[in-house]
């Protein structure tokens, strides 16, 4: 019995260190999108933090926008919790702004202003991860390099991105469907959500192939809203179920793919391996994201 059960083991770790690794991360708190009528703020997040509890997850950063606690301050508890779970914090800039709308300068001053925020929550550890509002990078490369030569002087990593399916589409429409209690159109959503989500796994590993030649560790897009919280559990299920594990985003990023830099202006932004495919001028995988059918739903 005890030799099955080592060849067992030796089976079972094998199988799991050769599948696809993911980082979570969550953007926007402490507020993102509409809520269904009676869903507060921090429930979303109360019940991110206990999916991400239940499901053992690694630790997962949530990229804050600290103007949602300065013109709505009784949402601060939403970041209290995210640190009270254990959970990271990181920048997202003060007020979301795009990067092709402002200047370098200005768009530095909106990093810098979000930094007393993370050192309340986050003393002595470690906050200097950024993530690009929209993952618009830099419309120039001027542009581009201004911020990113900041950034590097402040002692910042950018969180990149590998994998998303547009995963905020879908929180508006849940709000008015939940308005109006049409529970069928809430199956529509919750079924189209984990469709997108599962077709979107097919793109970014044949886009990782074609750049890297290999799945690079993905990190993943999420947002802090209603519908992305109700769904944590089963699009979890979903990713193990093709193959991936989870891991932090400090571990996600010891990757040599995202030393990469694409080192090009691009209107529109995009994941990381997009804007490397834009680099060596090669075709994104073809995708379809449902996003005027959404649009449309329960108005
Ligand atoms: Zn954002």
């Amino acid at each position: 019995m005890r030799c099955w059960a080592v060849v067992l083991l030796g089976f079972i770790c094998l199988g799991a260190a050769s599948g696809q690794q993911m980082a979570i991360t969550f953007d926007d708190l402490p507020a993102h999108g509409s809520l269904p009528p009676h869903e507060t703020r921090l429930q979303v997040a109360e019940s991110i933090l206990k999916t991400l509890e239940a499901e053992k997850m690694p630790p997962v950063y949530g990229f804050i926008n600290a103007v949602g606690v300065s013109s709505t301050p009784k949402e601060e508890v939403v970041l209290k919790a995210w640190r009270a779970a254990g959970q990271p914090l990181g920048n997202h800039t003060w007020s979301h702004p795009s990067l092709e709308a402002v200047s370098a300068g200005a768009f530095e001053q909106e990093i810098a202003k979000n930094e007393p925020m993370l050192k309340k929550y986050m003393d002595g550890q470690d906050w200097h991860w950024f993530r690009y509002p929209f993952l618009y990078e830099g419309e120039t490369l001027e542009k581009r390099r201004a911020v990113r030569g900041w950034l590097a002087g402040h002692g910042y990593r950018i969180a990149e991105v590998n994998m998303d399916f547009g995963d905020y589409l879908w929180n508006d429409p849940y709000a008015r469907c939940s308005a109006k209690g049409d529970k069928a159109a809430i199956t529509r959503l919750h079924d189209s959500y984990l469709a997108t989500a599962d077709e979107y796994v097919g793109v970014f590993r044949k886009a990782s192939a074609m750049v890297y030649g290999r799945d690079v560790k993905y990190i993943l897009l999420m947002h802090i809203g209603a519908f992305d919280a109700r769904m944590l559990p089963e699009l979890l299920a979903l990713y193990r179920a093709r193959g991936f594990s989870f891991i932090s985003l400090e571990e996600a990023e010891k990757d040599p793919a995202y030393a990469d830099d694409p080192d090009i202006g691009v209107r529109g932004g995009g994941a990381q391996v997009e804007l490397m495919m834009a680099k060596k001028k090669l075709r994104f995988p073809a995708n379809h994201k449902p996003d005027k059918e959404l649009e449309k739903m329960c108005r």
